[in-house]
């Protein structure tokens, strides 16, 4: 680490801090550990920096997975139909494996989020369902925080031409990095420093909300109107969690989310998306459902209908919701009034809702319970599990105690309570 000051780094200095922050913050990685990361070939540069730092951390052996844009497009291209049913099983195997011995995982997040936004939604719906299938042992070891691991962003000029797509592309890279640095506090003094700081005040806000065990949530705002159970025994998160390998990892960076399991069939009204999702590649759009019973049972959107169907389609579960997450509307990235087409700042810069899975770490105990004993406290079951964004500056939210009073929470986008 260089010793300049927070506004004079080069920009090869921030990328070096970029990876020491993801190692040390995000990964907490011990010596002696093995790490796993995915990437995009685009991505080789931060990738190379980021396994320097792990091997200065003590890493054991860095493993690196690249995945090629066009040669994801030239299965669209030229693969025989049943290319769509399949998906490298023994790969994601081998995934599963590595963390049952404690390797940690990164994953840089770098996608063209409109990569697939032409091809057939249907050979795009049945890829993403043999994908979830073939991953889901893997993912349930991270879903459950059996390791440590963490998700980091590196821009690239596809990613980038969408969030500034009327800039030319050497400045729409150049901005995009300045926002992944800006929005993952590399800007500041002490990355490290201010990232405990803020790591506690999330913190906080959870230990609120689980003292005050609020039966369900209300929300107000453009085309929503909707009310929210949660989970019972739920569990309110924010900032780092401890892993069941004893160590401690801030899963996401940029986050500035707390966030919980809601009950599985109480969620009624309607909601609307106040941002555009980016999914496997697709833009789905001005998103409105209605709830009954924690059921979707209307589903529209003005681009990227026929993809909502199909994900909503994938399996019972997928219908219902495994997550609630309050983020005010003063968060850094909303701050930067950018969409990014990318979930982890997305979803970090609003209020949001996930389709799908549950997180089990989000309920009392949840590793220690069986499948079915979630279930029955109301955890959602799925293959999928897609964020989408619907706090704006005009949302009001309500606590509802189990009394059935309403409590102020937040107040056009921001808590209705300062905590210290
Ligand atoms: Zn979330
Ligand atoms: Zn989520």
């Amino acid at each position: 680490m260089s010793n300049s000051s927070a506004g004079t780094r080069s920009f090869s200095e921030k990328l070096d801090l970029l990876a020491e922050v993801a190692v040390k913050v995000g990964l907490g990685l011990k010596p002696g550990q093995e790490l796993l990361m995915t990437a995009s070939t685009e991505s080789l540069g931060l990738a190379r920096r980021i396994t320097e730092q792990a091997y200065r951390a003590g890493a054991t052996l860095v493993t690196t997975l690249y995945v090629d844009d066009a040669a994801a497009l030239a299965r669209y291209r030229y693969a025989p139909d049943q290319s769509f049913d399949r998906a490298p099983g023994w790969l994601y195997d081998g995934l599963a494996a590595a963390y049952k011995n404690g390797t940690a995982r990164l994953a840089i997040t770098d996608a063209n989020p409109a990569l697939l936004s032409n091809e057939d939604p249907e050979k795009v719906g049945r890829a993403n369902r043999a994908q979830s299938k073939a991953y889901r042992p893997a993912l349930e070891l991270i879903t459950r925080h059996a390791i440590n691991w963490t998700i980091v962003a590196g821009a690239t000029p596809a990613w980038a031409a969408a969030v500034f797509p009327n800039d030319t592309p050497e400045v729409a890279l150049g901005k995009l990095w300045e926002a992944i640095f800006s929005t993952t506090r590399i800007n500041t003094a002490d990355p490290v420093a201010e990232w405990s700081a803020h790591d506690a005040g999330l913190q906080r806000r959870a230990a609120f909300m689980n003292e005050k065990r609020y039966a369900s949530l209300r929300y107000k705002g453009p085309g929503t109107d909707f009310q929210l159970g949660l989970a019972d025994d739920h569990l309110w998160l924010g900032g780092g969690t401890t892993a069941g390998n004893g160590i401690y990892c801030v899963a996401n960076m940029p986050t500035e989310e707390i966030f919980t399991t809601p009950h599985k069939a109480r969620a009624e009204g309607m909601v609307t998306a106040t941002k555009p999702l980016s999914h496997q590649g697709t833009m789905i759009e001005g998103i409105q459902v209605r709830f009954k019973g924690g059921r979707i049972v209307e589903a529209k959107a003005t681009r990227g209908q026929e993809v909502l169907q199909k994900l909503i389609d994938t399996d019972e579960g997928a219908r219902r919701l495994g997550e609630v997450a309050l983020v005010p509307h003063s968060s850094p990235i909303a701050a930067s009034g950018l969409t990014f087409f990318n979930t982890l700042f997305d979803e970090n810069a609003a209020s949001h809702i996930a389709l799908g899975q549950a997180y089990s770490t989000c309920v009392r105990d949840g590793d220690k319970l069986s499948p079915q004993e979630l279930a029955a406290r109301g955890a959602n079951d799925s293959l999928i599990h897609v964020d989408w964004m619907i706090g704006s500056a005009e949302l009001d939210i309500d606590g509802i105690t189990a009394g059935g009073t309403a409590e102020p929470l937040m107040r056009k986008g921001e808590w209705a309570v300062e905590l210290r």
